[in-house]
């Protein structure tokens, strides 16, 4: 099974999709993206953003 986490479901304008075979992993992925396309260091994510995250996550 495959996780997707799609940019767009977060309400950026961003057309980016993230996919890992693993939660860790993929949240992993988005931390990465979200500080270099984004601009949000990864370190300083609120939980509420985390939350978020976690139920925009995709099961493929
Ligand atoms: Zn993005």
């Amino acid at each position: 099974m495959t996780m997707v986490l799609r940019c767009r479901d977060l309400g950026m304008n961003c057309p980016k999709e993230i996919r890992a075979e693993s939660e860790d992993e993929l949240l992993k992925l988005a931390a990465e993206h979200a500080e270099k396309d984004h601009g949000l260091p990864a370190t300083t994510i609120p939980p509420a953003i985390m939350a978020m995250v976690k139920a925009a996550i995709k099961n493929e």
